[in-house]
Formats: structure tokens, C-alpha cells, sequence
């Protein structure tokens, strides 16, 4: 049998970014993330259950490419939340000028909304949400409420 021919899956981009080794599934919440709506005019290209050896993966992953963007650091944040083995590399001109492993940050500000409606951080105040990463989950700096799962759902 043939094997498939590797790199044809989804066609090299000339400038923009390509957001591999998303967790599969979560390639629509990455959209999501970026403000990618139908409506909107970047070029995409969205590759959904792509085979990978990477071990803990379940053997599937997303791909994500968008053409004439590169991503802030905010936007990079939100994606360690849903896609933590996601890498993302900065194409220009058809060469990848950077990689960027995804990382957590240790402090998350107005990146997740809090789920204690009581708390200050959903009132009508001027002031950003506020979560430490711990091992237990992200823990809200003013009302101690504990978010440790569907990280998607609460992304602001
Ligand atoms: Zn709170």
C-alpha cells in the first residue's frame, strides 16, 4: 500500500501563523479565541482528527492556519488553557521565523470570567478577573472560588 504523502494535508501559508498540536477537538474554540468568525476575513485553513505520535494525545490533533496574523501574547494565554501542547509558529515569507511552545501563565487577568456570580470581579466594576494558576485549578484572587475544569466555557 501507498503511504500518504506527507505535508499535503492543508497548503503552506506565505505569512501568518500555524497553531499545531491543538488537542484535538478544540480547534473551533481556538477559532473562537482569536475572534475568528464567519464573518470575518481572514484566510484559514482548519485541519480537525489529523494523526500524531505525540504520546498522551490519543493520537489526534487540530491544526489551525491563519494567513496576514500573528498572535498577542493574551490571545497565546488562552490557547495554553484549552490546547497545552499546542506549538505556534510565526511564517513569513514561507519560513517558520519563530516557535512558541505554549505555556500557562502563573496569574491569568481578564482571560477567564469568574464562576461565583456574587463575585466583585462580575459586578459592574472597572475591574479585570484575576486567577492563579495552582495545582488544584485557577483559583479567583478575590472570591477564592476554584475553576479546575471547561477552562473553554469561561474564556472571556
Ligand atoms: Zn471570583
Amino acid at each position: 500500500m501507498q503511504e500518504e504523502p506527507k505535508g499535503l494535508l492543508i497548503r503552506p501559508i506565505r505569512d501568518g501563523t500555524v497553531i499545531d498540536h491543538i488537542t484535538h477537538g478544540e480547534a473551533l474554540v481556538v477559532l473562537r479565541i482569536l475572534g475568528i468568525t464567519g464573518s470575518t476575513d481572514e484566510r484559514l485553513s482548519i485541519a480537525t482528527n489529523v494523526e500524531t505520535r505525540i504520546r498522551g494525545t490519543g493520537g489526534l490533533k487540530d491544526i489551525v492556519k491563519v494567513s496576514n496574523r500573528e498572535l498577542s501574547k493574551e490571545e497565546v494565554d488562552r490557547i495554553a488553557l484549552i490546547a497545552p501542547n499546542a506549538t505556534i509558529n510565526i511564517i513569513r515569507d514561507y519560513n517558520v521565523v519563530e516557535k512558541i511552545g505554549v505555556e500557562i501563565p502563573r496569574h491569568l487577568r481578564g482571560i477567564i470570567r469568574c464562576t461565583n456570580l456574587g463575585c466583585i470581579s462580575n459586578a459592574n466594576e472597572p475591574i479585570e478577573s484575576a486567577f492563579e494558576v495552582t495545582a488544584n485549578g485557577l483559583r479567583c484572587l478575590y472570591c477564592d472560588t476554584v475553576i479546575n475544569s471547561d477552562f473553554a466555557q469561561h474564556i472571556i
